[in-house]
């Protein structure tokens, strides 16, 4: 196992009702807030219960946050901030809004620059505002960890930053928000989950027999409950489930101590920004031609995952697990409605180029467990997810 260092410090609040702690957790006084997205969080009524908990306090709200958060919008909310002196934020939504958010409570107290040097330079902040969940959609795991992706539309960038500043102090995880949720939500938050895990676990051995087992156990539950959600619309412990797994997929916990990979990741954020596909339907097409592609280096554990996820015999030859364990990953996503293939989306073999060209123009030319996918290697993953 690697040396790692691992502390979490956002609580979660986990279940029904539990709204009613919102107040034991913004510190009195406090001059709070509310951001949301595109308008969900009014529809369901989720708006105003918070607004109604969150009497006695000072309050003010920005909603329109978009799926895939740009710096466009999340910069007209800083103005706002900034001269009305608001110290708490809370986020109301799913990870486009978290995220929104710590891009938002980091670049508030950021005055040596363009807050999107923060992003562009992968600057490690020391100070942002504070700020608190409430999560609507289970998926990212950003509710539970110090990661945001923010878009970028003038110049098609859509990167990555981390900082310990930007962990929420709180997220309440109530899995009855989750019931208003489009089936396409729904399936997009499996994938997602599914594949953060993947980028964790299915790299090489490590000696990380824990992190493993935990990683085996959250991929099994997926694989269980995430049908079950598309069938029942309000079946509380299966939602309850999907929620806490969304969460342990990505607050750390399984990724310390092991390599990751995590080219899946900014290959699709590439196709999102360019194409406009949901982020779990750009990891859907690119995972499965990835693990093909990356066979030889991914064998061991590509075969561990098959035995222990897919239950696939174990007199089975090399190739033949390998290839099932691969294609069983394709037909999951494609039984949770998420596609595969670029053509499914009306995409072509023309866009693998532009792909190629911004992950260039972005630096991520060594990308993988160990930085082996290159420029090449991306031309195969894409020409492969035709
Ligand atoms: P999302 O973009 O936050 O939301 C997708 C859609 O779901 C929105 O249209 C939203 O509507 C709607 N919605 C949310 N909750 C709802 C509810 N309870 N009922 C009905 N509709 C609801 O989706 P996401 O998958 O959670 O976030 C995707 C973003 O997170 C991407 O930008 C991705 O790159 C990023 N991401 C971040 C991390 C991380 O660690 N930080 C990891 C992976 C991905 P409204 O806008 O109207 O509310
Ligand atoms: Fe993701």
């Amino acid at each position: 196992m690697q040396n790692f260092q691992f502390a979490n410090p956002t609580q979660i609040i986990f279940g029904k009702g539990q709204i009613e702690q919102l107040t034991a957790k913004i510190p009195v006084g406090s001059k709070v807030f509310i951001l949301y997205g595109g308008g969900s969080a009014q529809k369901t009524g989720l708006l105003g219960t918070v607004k109604d908990t969150l009497k006695g306090y000072q309050v003010g709200e920005f909603g329109g946050i978009e799926p895939n958060p740009t710096y466009e919008t999340l910069m007209k909310a800083v103005e706002i901030i900034r001269k009305e002196n608001y110290d708490f934020l809370l986020a109301v939504g799913g990870g486009s809004v978290i995220d929104g958010t710590k891009f938002i409570a980091a670049a508030v107290p950021y005055l040596q620059g363009d807050p999107w040097e923060i992003v562009r330079d992968w600057l490690d902040v020391k100070s942002a505002l504070p700020f608190g969940v409430v999560l609507t959609l289970p998926a990212t795991g950003s509710e539970m960890n110090d990661g945001a992706v923010i878009t970028r539309k003038e110049i098609q960038a859509k990167l990555p930053f981390m900082s310990k500043a930007v962990f929420p102090r709180f997220s309440i995880l109530d899995p009855i928000y989750t019931y208003t949720l489009p089936t396409k939500q729904i399936s997009n938050g499996v994938v997602d989950s599914f594949i953060h895990v993947m980028e964790q676990y299915l790299t090489y051995p490590a000696e990380g027999k824990v992190q493993d087992r935990f990683s085996e156990g959250l991929l099994l539950t997926l694989i269980e409950e995430g049908p079950k959600a598309l069938q029942e619309k309000e079946n509380y412990d299966v939602r309850a489930n999907l929620m806490w797994v969304a969460s342990l997929a990505l607050n750390g916990l399984i990724g310390s101590g092991v390599p990751q990979d995590w080219a899946t990741h900014m290959i699709g954020h590439e196709i999102t920004v360019l194409y406009g596909l949901d982020h779990a339907q750009t990891l859907a097409i690119v995972l499965p031609s990835l693990l093909e592609v990356m066979k030889e280096e991914k064998q061991a554990k590509l075969l561990q995952y098959g035995e222990r996820v897919w239950n696939l015999p174990k007199d089975m030859s090399v190739e033949e697990k390998a290839t099932a364990a691969i294609e069983r990953t394709r037909n999951f996503f494609e039984t949770m409605g998420v596609k595969t293939r670029l053509a499914d989306y009306g995409l072509g073999q023309d866009v693998i180029e532009p792909i190629i060209a911004n992950l260039e123009a972005h630096g991520m030319v060594e990308l993988g467990e160990k930085g082996l996918v290159t420029p090449a290697i991306v031309r195969s993953i894409l020409s492969k997810s035709l």
